[in-house]
């Protein structure tokens, strides 16, 4: 079985050299625009591809407005703070993320707190969200609180892992039961509908990511979407140092930082976008040739549900037993196929180790066999 993947692989990527997880793709206009960018010098923060760019992906995922950040944990932080979180507050999130979910949360003082996944998406699940905030919420003039820790659960923020959607409008039926702000760390689901409507706009807001190794990139970059204006507005300012407009006068109206995404970024990410429906109809592609290559091994393989869209970012194997899922990593990077196992579940981290989580059945189940193999848009 291991033998047949790898060729496999080498015969999809056409190389007998190393195959890495993934790796950019640059088909299309990238050194124009970027050379445009230089001529111009305009190579920072203001310039016309930024604002071009927000609004090509604002039209992309539908969404009424985009605001470009240096990249996606920056966005994260943002919008968490645009969601209210304040130091001491709790925020929903899962066991089963890239590290940055957490680390903007504690950006914002506040704590993660881990409810489990589904198998299927490997999304946050709706019933293990509705579970816990039956059994621990407190209901308060304030907000709603956690009787347990006596902190103020402050938004929920599940991730669309690996571009596959989350069961997001279940999500937001439970948040919206209870009046607690939906974020969407939309950061690998550029590309990815739940129900006709892009990952990152069921929210407030959503947040995605232009980083070297998502679908497509800006060199490193993030992006807020929302459709309200007066968050949009916010947003805006609070990523560039909160300066007044003005035509000399250097004022700022509060603390805020330098997260605007440069115009030379923006170009790349430009010139990336125009390529999307390429790299989402190759990744589709990709994704069926591994499936059927599962079907045959009798391998499982995350693929969308009823109702996703998805961009398949990254593909991953479930290996249904933990030796062979050893053997195969073992197997394919000593032969130069890169694969690798899911993150080491975030209440394994030192830094999160202590957070309060549900019983993360499924985010266990998955942690032990899952495999993300090589998922880069192939060449033709
Ligand atoms: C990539 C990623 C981010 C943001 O990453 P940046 O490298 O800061 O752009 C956030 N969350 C998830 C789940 C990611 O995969």
């Amino acid at each position: 079985m291991f033998e047949s993947f790898i060729r496999l692989v080498r015969e999809i990527y056409q190389t007998e050299g190393f195959v890495p997880l993934h790796e950019p793709r640059f088909y299309g206009n990238e050194k124009q625009y970027l050379l445009d960018v230089i001529d111009s010098t305009f190579v920072s923060s203001v310039g016309p591809y930024v604002t071009e760019f927000e609004n090509k992906i604002a039209a992309f995922c539908g969404s009424k407005h985009a605001v470009a950040t240096v990249n996606g944990t920056a966005a994260l932080h943002i919008a968490l703070l645009l969601a209210g979180v304040r130091p001491g507050d709790e925020i929903i999130t899962q066991a089963v993320t890239f590290v940055a979910t957490c680390n903007a949360v504690r950006y914002c003082g506040a704590e993660p707190v881990f409810i489990d996944v589904d198998r299927a998406t490997l999304g946050m699940s709706p019933q293990a969200l509705s579970s816990f905030l039956a059994e621990f919420v407190e209901r308060r003039a304030e907000g709603v609180f956690n009787k347990s820790s006596g902190r103020r659960i402050a938004a929920c923020l599940p991730m669309h892992v690996f571009g596959h959607p989350c069961d997001v409008s279940g999500l937001l039926d439970v948040c919206e039961s209870y009046g607690i702000p939906l974020v969407e760390d939309a950061a690998e689901a550029l590309g990815s509908r739940y129900r006709d409507r892009h990952c990152g706009t069921f929210g407030k807001m959503g947040v995605l990511s232009f980083n070297g190794n998502k679908i497509m990139t800006t060199g490193g970059g993030g992006m807020i979407i929302t459709d309200d204006d007066e968050l949009a507005g916010r947003a805006k300012h609070l990523t560039s140092t909160a300066k007044v407009p003005h035509a000399w006068r250097f004022e700022h109206d509060q603390l805020a930082y330098n997260y605007r995404m440069p115009n030379l970024n923006a170009a790349l990410g430009l010139a990336q976008l125009e390529q999307m429906p390429l790299f989402i109809e190759r990744k589709r592609e990709l994704a069926q040739c591994y499936l059927g290559w599962a079907n045959a091994n009798g391998v499982d393989m995350v693929s969308e549900p009823v109702g996703a869209h998805a961009n398949y970012w990254l593909n991953a194997l479930i290996l249904n037993n933990r030796p062979d899922r050893e053997a195969f990593l073992r197997a394919s990077n000593d032969r130069g196929v890169m694969t690798r196992p899911l993150w080491e579940l975030m209440v394994e981290l030192p830094m999160y180790k202590d957070c309060r989580h549900d019983a993360l059945t499924n985010s266990y189940w998955l942690a032990e066999r899952l495999v993300n193999v090589p998922s880069s848009v192939v060449c033709r």
